[in-house]
C-alpha cells in the first residue's frame, strides 16, 4: 500500500536544506492533500484554478498556495485572489493581467516566469532569447514581483535527458541575475518533477514540484 505520509516525510528528509518542496497536487483528494500537509508538505501547486479553490476551502491559508500550471487570462481575476505564487508567467500580457488585478486588491504578487527552454513549439513558455526583454518590461509593473524561473523541459523518460535543459536554465538564471535589473530577484529556480527532481537539484534547482513521488500514481492524466 502506497502510504503518503511516508513518501512526503521521506522525501522532506532526503532534500537538500534549501531545497522547496512544492506538492502538485492535481488530481489528488481533499483526503490525500491532507495527509500531505499533516506529514509537513506546506506548499500547494495546482494546474488548474478551479480545482486549488475547491481544496483550498478545506485547507485554508495555512499552506502555501502556487500556480503552476498555464494561467487562462480570463482566470487571472481569481487566481490572483487564491494563490500566493504564480510560477508560469509567460507572456508580457499576462503579467499586465496579473499586475492589474493585484493592484485592486492591493497586493504585490510573487512571480516566476516560465521559460521554454528546449524552444518545444506545443509548450508555454518564454523562449530563452527573448527572457530579458519580457524581464524587464514586466519588472516596472508595481504589483508583481519577478522571483526567478521556472521549467518544465521536454517529456521524457530519462531524467538524464533533461539534464542539459537544466542546465541552461541555471545560466540563464544567473545571466538575468547579473543583469541587476531593479525590481528582478532571481531568488527560486523551479525545476525538477518526480522522475527528474535529483538531476534538477543537481543543475541548481532549489525548487522542486513533486506529484507521483509524494501521492502514488495519478489514476487519470491531465
Ligand atoms: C504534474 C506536475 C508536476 C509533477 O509531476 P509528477 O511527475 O507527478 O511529479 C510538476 N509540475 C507541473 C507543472 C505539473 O503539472
Amino acid at each position: 500500500m502506497f502510504k503518503i505520509e511516508d513518501s512526503v516525510k521521506n522525501i522532506i528528509q532526503s532534500i537538500p536544506d534549501h531545497v522547496i518542496l512544492v506538492g502538485a497536487a492535481k488530481t489528488r483528494s481533499l483526503d490525500e492533500v491532507k495527509i500531505a500537509v499533516n506529514a509537513g508538505l506546506n506548499i500547494l501547486g495546482y494546474n488548474y484554478l478551479q480545482e486549488a479553490m475547491a481544496i483550498k476551502k478545506s485547507i485554508g491559508n495555512h499552506v502555501e498556495w502556487h500556480m503552476i500550471g498555464h494561467l487562462q487570462k480570463n482566470k487571472v481575476k481569481k487566481a490572483v485572489e487564491i494563490f500566493d505564487m504564480i510560477e508560469t508567467i509567460d507572456s508580457f500580457k499576462l503579467a499586465k493581467l496579473v499586475d492589474k488585478y493585484c493592484n485592486i486588491l492591493d497586493k504585490i504578487m510573487p512571480v516566476l516566469l516560465e521559460i521554454n527552454i528546449a524552444r518545444e513549439d506545443q509548450k508555454a513558455g518564454i523562449l530563452p532569447e527573448n527572457v530579458i526583454e519580457v524581464a524587464k518590461k514586466i519588472s516596472v509593473l508595481p504589483n508583481i514581483q519577478i522571483k526567478g524561473l521556472m521549467t518544465m523541459g521536454p517529456f521524457t523518460q530519462n531524467a538524464e535527458d533533461l539534464r542539459p535543459y537544466f542546465r541552461d536554465t541555471k545560466i540563464l538564471f544567473d545571466t538575468i541575475a547579473h543583469e541587476n535589473i531593479p525590481n528582478i530577484e532571481m531568488k527560486f529556480l523551479s525545476m525538477g518533477m518526480s522522475n527528474s527532481y535529483e538531476v534538477a537539484i543537481d543543475e541548481g534547482a532549489n525548487m522542486i514540484r513533486l506529484g507521483t513521488i509524494l501521492f502514488g500514481p495519478r489514476k487519470c492524466s491531465i
